[in-house]
């Protein structure tokens, strides 16, 4: 599919449904545009599925001075510029692999920490598409404006739970169940969930072999030290990718978000949860708050060095540079 950069992500799926297609996945919104969305590695969950940049096979950047640049499929500059930040130039254009149209079967309900934590491999393993919210008290779910799902409970507990989901392929045609707890629909009907935004969030992909350690420690955290701390930790799956820069480079990964509320001081909070997550390698969210400074960059990514070299050439007078990005890739 050749797309404009400014489309946005449900308009994208919507056309797609037409003609008789589906994007591979995607994330939780569909509000954002496809630039704004693959240049940060935004993602959905599946853990044979990569972040949505990993889906570009072409795209069409503007240079500094005007003129186009064409990346192809065997590019060498391709993977770097898949999740690049705005850094290499203004994308206008993308060519995405798409596939085949799909109906998902989503399945929401409750489980235990500890349940959650004991079926996780299998459940990753098992299904197209899995995912959960860590909910330390009943207020967290409200926060998310997640749906009470105690009539499909495994657990009699509110607090200290996991509202899990899977979603697989499905030759199903569309139905929703009563409770509203199972459902099959067109791909990119199922994707996005509902929900008002109303918190600052930070988001770590995590290599996969520390991730329920590394949601361990933030779960004792929040049940210790920042009692206040209440929103979900939402936890997800993404296969590694290519791009030089994406959070996902050459690591299987699950991202661990956690969220601050507005009017409170959540700044200590969040540096406790980046203090755990950089023990183990994790890399940010570039969509999101993070504490990832240029002293990490080398050790995070090993292509670093290329990627600040190729934006060095493509954009010598700094163009695309503002102050943040300047301190990190300068
Ligand atoms: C409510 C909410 C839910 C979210 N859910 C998810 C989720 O499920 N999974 C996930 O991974 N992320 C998620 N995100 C993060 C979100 O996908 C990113 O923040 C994304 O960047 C937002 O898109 P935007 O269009 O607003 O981008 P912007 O904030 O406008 O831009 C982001 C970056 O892309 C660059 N950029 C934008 N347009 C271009 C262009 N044409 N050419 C070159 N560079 C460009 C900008 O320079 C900037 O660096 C969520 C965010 C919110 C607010």
């Amino acid at each position: 599919m050749r797309v404009k950069a400014g489309t946005r992500i449900g308009d994208a799926g919507r056309a797609l449904k037409q003609h008789g297609l589906s994007l591979i996945n995607q994330g939780d919104i569909d509000t954002q545009a496809l630039a704004g969305a693959l240049s940060t590695g935004t993602h959905g969950t599946g853990a044979t599925l990569g972040n949505m940049a990993s889906q570009v096979v072409g795209m069409r950047l503007v240079q500094p001075d005007g003129s186009v640049l064409d990346l192809a499929a065997g590019d060498t500059r391709l993977p770097a510029a898949r999740v690049s930040l705005g850094l290499l130039g203004v994308v206008s254009e993308y060519t995405l692999q798409t596939m085949p149209a799909y109906n998902l079967k989503e399945v929401l309900w409750r489980d235990d920490f500890d349940a959650c934590m004991e079926r996780h491999d299998e459940l990753a393993a098992s299904n197209r598409h899995f995912a959960f919210f860590w909910c330390p008290v009943p207020e967290s779910r409200h926060l998310y404006c997640l749906a009470d799902t105690s009539s499909v409970s495994n657990t009699p507990r509110e607090h200290d739970v996991c509202e899990m989901k899977v979603m697989n392929i499905t030759e199903d045609a569309p139905y929703t169940r009563a409770d509203g707890f199972e459902k099959v629909a067109y791909s990119s009907e199922i994707y996005p969930i509902e929900y008002v935004p109303n918190f600052h969030e930070l988001e770590y992909a995590v290599p996969v072999a520390h991730a329920k350690q590394a949601l361990r420690e933030v779960r004792d955290l929040m049940l210790t030290r920042h009692r206040n701390c209440i929103y979900p930790v939402e936890y997800r799956f993404t296969a590694g990718d290519s791009g030089w820069i994406s959070p996902f480079f050459e690591q299987d990964s699950v991202t661990i978000s956690v969220s601050g509320g507005p009017g409170i001081d959540y700044w200590d909070y969040l540096r406790d949860v980046d203090s755990i997550l950089r023990q183990y390698g994790s890399r940010p969210h570039w969509g999101k708050l993070h504490f990832t400074n240029a002293d990490d960059m080398p050790r995070l990514f090993r292509r670093y060095g290329e990627f600040v070299a190729l934006r060095r050439a493509l954009d010598p007078a700094g163009v695309f540079l503002n102050d943040h990005l300047r301190n990190l890739f300068a």
